[in-house]
């Protein structure tokens, strides 16, 4: 055990409550952002976790098996509660004065030493939107750099990069309501009832009233293949292939819809001409579907209101960009954006990591997605803060882990973040971590990334400490504070404050309420929305720039987000980041989800329910591999990839092309970022190619 815990001391105490049960909240897992209730029992504890309906336009009375385990979360035994420095080798506990105290004099001797630019902040999508956002002014007004990121770089990132280049806002164009409408359901990549079974049941509620055509792209036949008019069975990471030649086909027969090309959009002669020496038989055979299913595909969306919906199995490839381009083209092509009904919705991962970027927790982007190469806008949140805002773009959360090793980044603030074992190649991130001359990591629980952590601050989690946060949707809702963290844990902003001023700023915030009135000040896009109004309703969706305005459901209804309001067609090339099949690699494993576990497991894992569920990894392979290999069910198998070997229990699944593997990650025993590589990385997004790698796989001698 690397903590050293107080004898005697209880970590699971909690402090009393602050408000009478049920507690309302927002669940502190997924993007869709539920709204749910934890009821106390005597002891002021929390006992259950339970949807009432008072959210009926989002999850009304319905939770997923995660959403009903949050009481175990705020109870747990392991939450950290008190702050710890690092002594002798083991990080013994501390008080909060000590540790800020020493936290900002190391951070203070590295910037006299190696200047600011040598410290970076990874930030989290599971914290308040004025959490992140005063991380963001943090790394921005008192560190003095842009190295600031979050776990949208993992997940979402290329989404983020390809929405915003193409359309105006880095953001889903749809939302709740657009699914009573819509006629064709395009799934890429995303296992829906596994990772957000909310939106499925959306789907699958108006697949009842008929004349829902849903198709999937997924190399896996997956529970969602029954009820789909097609499944495209591709390659993983060969998607850019077979949305080209599905581009090709549409203009071919020419059902584009040409008015809405020609008044709305730039660049798309730009794409037909690109399409024009397209060969659609070779692409469909390199990404491994037939034309016929791509003609049917055609014929499902040309002139149907269809909503696009995206995960993870199209955006984490080092080519993630220009897939979500290549789809975003599509939607374009065939009219269906900015109307009832039609969309795109990339799935987000964690609950607030739309809200991560808005609030500018990126190292490109200030807060209200405000360009940070933009003057006006840097001087327009210096003027507000005192400060110049640096101008040189920052680096991204894979981009600060390989800049340790030169020597350049000697500093991480890692807050909510667990890059020990959520970014690939763990074995060099291990490395990185470990040579870093002072980490300070912000967290709910012993996490993996604490076994090389310097100084760790204990954090409140949702339900502890009330604020916004933002689901995937732009729908911006407050949870409440119903209870007190453990020991001595704090809220992230109020954490955020001690350290900027053990730092030397003068930060006076006394709630998240005055934190958000400065957000509503620095940026536009939010300014009619107050704590007043959220609390108040069920949720405003941004951008809604005035008090009086209702906010925006349904973006680009009244043209893009740039000054001519047309979107943006791009061409986008074949790409030269695929992880195929070697000899000695004969495998491509894809990563992915499981219903009852979450992201990298820190939190699902530490749930009785949830672990009872399921306990423990495994590795998904076709029998007729197995049998070729020797192999058979449940036994110990050894996988290797250039950079790493795991072991686990084999499971035979008939589901499984031939020639892939599947495995989860929600893990951290094995950990399959251990068999990542940390590059080659996407150059617009900087996203590593973590949904696939080539491996082999042989009996554990
Ligand atoms: S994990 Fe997602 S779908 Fe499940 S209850 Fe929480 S927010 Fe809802």
């Amino acid at each position: 055990m690397f903590i050293v815990k107080r004898p005697g001391y209880d970590p699971s105490q909690k402090g009393g409550i602050v408000m009478a049960s049920p507690i309302p909240l927002i669940c502190p897992y997924c993007g869709v952002g539920c709204n749910l209730e934890l009821s106390l029992d005597e002891r002021d504890r929390p006992f259950k976790s339970k949807a009432a309906g008072r959210n009926p336009e989002l999850n009304g009375k319905y939770l997923c098996v995660k959403g009903i385990t949050i009481h175990e979360l705020l109870n747990h035994e392991e939450r950290l509660s008190q702050p710890f420095i690092r002594k002798a080798d083991k990080l013994e506990l501390v008080s909060w004065e000590e540790a800020v105290t020493t936290a900002a004099r190391g951070l203070k001797d590295i910037i006299a030493k190696y200047g600011p630019e040598s410290v970076g902040m990874l930030c989290s999508g599971k914290i308040l939107n004025e959490e992140v956002f005063l991380s963001q002014k943090f790394q921005r007004a008192v560190i003095g750099n842009n190295h600031v990121d979050n776990c949208a770089r993992l997940c979402h990132g290329p989404s983020e990069a390809a929405l915003r280049q193409q359309l105006g806002f880095g953001a889903v164009s749809t939302f709740l309501e657009d699914y009573d409408a819509v006629e064709t359901v395009f799934l890429v990549g995303a296992h829906t009832t596994f990772t957000h079974p909310i939106i499925w049941m959306r789907v699958k509620k108006r697949a009842k009233r008929g004349g829902l055509k849903m198709i999937v792209a997924d190399p896996r036949e997956t529970d969602l293949i029954k009820n789909a008019a097609v499944h495209l069975k591709v390659k993983p990471g060969m998607d850019i292939f077979w949305l080209n030649a599905l581009g090709k086909i549409i203009i071919d027969k020419g059902w584009q819809d040409q008015a809405f090309c020609e008044k709305h959009t730039i660049g798309f002669n730009a794409v037909r001409k690109a399409a024009e020496n397209f060969d659609i038989d070779a692409a469909c055979a390199r990404a491994g579907v037939k034309r016929s299913e791509l003609e049917k595909t055609a014929e499902l969306i040309h002139d149907r209101k269809t909503i696009f919906i995206w995960g993870m199995g199209l955006t984490q490839h080092a080519h993630g960009t220009d897939n979500v381009t290549a789809l975003v083209n599509l939607a374009l092509l065939t009219g269906n954006i900015g109307k009832a009904g039609c969309g795109l919705a990339p799935l987000r991962g964690q609950n607030n990591v739309q809200g991560a970027g808005d609030m500018g927790a990126l190292p490109n982007l200030l807060p209200g997605h405000m360009p940070l190469e933009d003057e006006a806008a840097r001087i327009h949140v210096g003027s507000i803060w005192d400060a110049d805002v640096p101008t040189k773009r920052g680096l991204s959360a894979p981009e600060m882990i390989h800049q340790v090793a030169s020597g350049k980044i000697r500093a991480l603030y890692v807050i909510g973040e667990n890059p020990a074992v959520s970014e690939p190649q763990s074995n060099f991130v291990a490395w990185m971590l470990q040579r870093l001359d002072l980490l300070i990591v912000q967290d709910i629980f012993p996490i993996e990334t604490l076994k090389y952590a310097d100084i760790v601050l204990p954090a409140a989690m949702m339900g502890e400490k009330e604020g916004t946060v933002t689901n995937a949707a732009r729908r911006i809702q407050f949870s409440a504070k119903g209870v007190r963290p453990p020991g001595e844990a704090k809220p992230d902003w109020q954490i955020l404050q001690e350290m900027a001023n053990a730092m030397g700023a003068n930060w006076r915030y006394s709630s998240t309420a005055e934190i958000w009135e400065e957000i509503r000040i620095v940026a536009p896009v939010f300014s009619g929305i107050s704590h007043d109004r959220l609390r108040q309703s069920s949720g405003i969706f941004w951008p809604c720039y005035d008090e009086s305005h209702p906010g925006t459901p349904r973006l680009y209804e009244d043209g893009f987000g740039f000054r001519d309001r047309r979107a943006r067609f791009l061409p986008v090339n074949f790409p030269n980041t695929l992880m195929e099949p070697t000899e000695e690699y004969p495998f491509v494993l894809i990563t992915g989800r499981l219903l009852e576990h979450f992201n990298t497991g820190e939190m699902s894992r530490r749930s009785t329910k949830l672990i009872r569920l399921r306990p423990s990894s495994f590795l998904d392979m076709n029998p007729q591999d197995a049998a070729a290999a020797g192999l058979s069910e449940n036994e110990t198998v050894r996988m290797t990839s250039p950079y790493g070997t795991v072991r686990l229990p084999l499971k035979l699944d008939v589901s499984m092309k031939p020639g892939y593997l599947f495995a989860p990650i929600h893990f951290s025993d094995p950990n399959f970022n251990s068999l990542m590589s940390a590059v080659p990385i996407d150059p617009k997004a900087r996203m590593p190619a973590l949904k696939v790698i080539p491996v082999k796989v042989e009996r554990d001698r």
